[in-house]
């Protein structure tokens, strides 16, 4: 073997792609199409490998946190854990809906490169996520889910040695996929919304923790409640707004058209008063997470990250929800990272982070050499070193006749409406809620953002044409609703430990 082709089994075997060639330039051929060797390469630990917990809180706007400045203590945990560890100032979503953000949660590529953006689409086989890099690193990896777009038929099962149903719609959801082959419909919608999951979740993540401790695992936690129906249990149902006497409730929060934007103003204080409800009643339960690690000698070992996939609206541009603009109330997420090892207690990072950075990240706290993809390892931050490049937030919307992309940086935006081939530029240091677009285009801020635009496309384009598209689940075999059926994944509330979990 020469020694350029060993350079290149290197660059392989670590997954660093050269983005701007394709391939390593010493080669006569592109490689075949593939996306990454499945090993890691790893370096020296300096210590025993940390465990990995990853927290997704779906839906939650890092606005209406206490540690990203909100008036109301809705996030007494959250708080807590923020002050042992780094918190994410700026950080961005890959989407503003849940199931291509979490594909590039696990993969670490934008949306339109894996291709997983509709709920006709399966993640495909060939990504090397995020669960299969630990698990082939000798990881014990485990996912709890409770919302319907962490289906294991969308394929974001992939490398977790147990991926559990929280959700208690799981017969629905496998009618649904045996009918349609995928998991979408109003009853779908209808039950997600009223589904209250945070008991389950708890009850089924203390489980696995009590036969699982000596092994370094890698644990993913996904936290449905945040997302609507805005229904929180007594007492979080009158925690933050006990004086109302309306008739507007958090229920049918989506399908309710009295809930529009001409709404009176009281009633919609009253309805984002029951979404930080739902924050509160979510933040108690990660905060007994939290405890069990710590009781069980576990949380100052693990690196722990809270985050989510998206956040939502309420009219702030006309829309209630998400899956519909990349509006700053749908793609700014929390992200907080503790891991007392490298991080220090305290830190907050103005620098602008993003969803896909999140897997580079954990690889490299791990002391495993983080790969290349599109996004890098912000642990260099922790010890108050630069990252070695600043490239703009890429955020992607293509489901239900939408299709945005925006191109985020801290003082300035563009979001492109591919349907009609036209953006719209926000100068944010100057108007930071996006009311007001700028017209010249000859002004510094949309001259940079064209810059920003182009370079980002051209990475897009790169990537795509290196990395597989998802298919499309009806052009899978049928087996693969077999295999999930033969792997218990389906019906899975049946099988899992969140079947027995008490109720609130
Ligand atoms: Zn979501």
């Amino acid at each position: 073997m020469t020694r350029t082709m060993r350079a290149c089994v290197r660059l392989a075997v670590g997954g660093l792609l050269l983005l701007g060639a394709g391939w390593c330039p010493g080669c006569k051929k592109p490689p075949a199409r593939q996306v990454e060797s499945p090993s890691l390469e790893n370096e020296k630990p300096t210590g025993p490998r940390p465990n990995i917990i990853i927290f997704s809180i779906d839906t939650l706007r890092p606005d209406h946190l206490g540690c990203y400045g909100y008036g109301r203590d809705t996030s007494p945990h959250i708080d807590a854990f923020a002050r042992e560890g780094a918190l994410f100032e700026n950080a961005v979503s890959a989407s503003s809906w849940t199931l291509p953000a979490h594909a590039s949660l696990f993969t670490g590529v934008a949306c339109s490169v894996h291709g997983c953006t509709n709920t006709d689409r399966r993640l495909h086989d060939k990504y090397y996520t995020l669960a299969e890099r630990l698990r082939d690193a000798g990881y014990a990896t485990v996912g709890f889910f409770s919302g319907p777009y962490l289906h294991p038929v969308f394929g974001l099962d992939q490398g977790f040695d147990q991926y559990i149903d929280c959700t208690s719609y799981a017969g629905l959801m496998k009618a649904s996929a045996e009918k349609t082959g995928t998991v979408e419909g109003q009853k779908i919608w209808e039950a997600m919304d009223r589904d209250i999951t945070n008991p389950r979740v708890l009850a089924a993540v203390r489980k696995w923790l009590a036969g699982n401790e000596h092994k370094p695992f890698f644990m993913f936690v996904h936290m449905w409640d945040v997302h609507f129906d805005f229904i929180p249990p007594p007492p979080f149902d009158k925690k933050f707004d006990p004086d109302y006497h309306g008739d507007i409730t958090g229920e049918r929060f989506f399908f309710n058209p009295k809930i529009n934007k001409n709404m009176p103003r009281r009633d919609l204080e009253h309805i984002i008063a029951l979404y930080d409800g739902e924050i509160a009643w979510t933040d108690m339960h990660f905060g007994k997470i939290i405890d069990d690690l710590r009781t069980r000698g576990l949380l100052d070992s693990s690196v722990v990250i809270v985050t989510a996939d998206h956040g939502t609206a309420f009219f702030e541009h006309g829309l209630k929800g998400h899956r519909n603009t990349l509006f700053d109330e749908l793609i700014r997420i929390p992200l907080i990272v503790r891991f007392p090892r490298r991080i220090p207690a305290g830190m907050r990072i103005v620098q602008q982070a993003r969803t896909v950075d999140i897997l580079p990240t954990v690889l490299d706290l791990a002391d495993f050499m983080p790969p290349r993809l599109m996004g890098q390892s912000l642990a260099p931050l922790f010890a108050g070193r630069k990252t070695d490049r600043d490239d703009p937030a890429i955020s992607e919307l293509d489901t239900w006749g939408h299709h945005f992309e925006s191109f985020r940086r801290l003082n300035r935006k563009i979001i492109w409406d591919l349907s009609v081939d036209r953006g719209v530029v926000f100068d944010l240091k100057h108007d930071p809620t996006e009311h007001v677009a700028v017209q010249n285009k000859r002004s510094p801020v949309v001259r940079a953002c064209i810059r920003d635009l182009k370079f980002s496309r051209g990475l897009l384009k790169r990537f795509r044409e290196r990395y597989p598209r998802s298919p499309k689940i009806s052009d899978l075999p049928d087996k693969l609703f077999r295999k999930l059926e033969s792997l218990g994944y389906v019906g899975g509330a049946e099988q899992s430990p969140a079947s027995s979990a008490p109720s609130p």
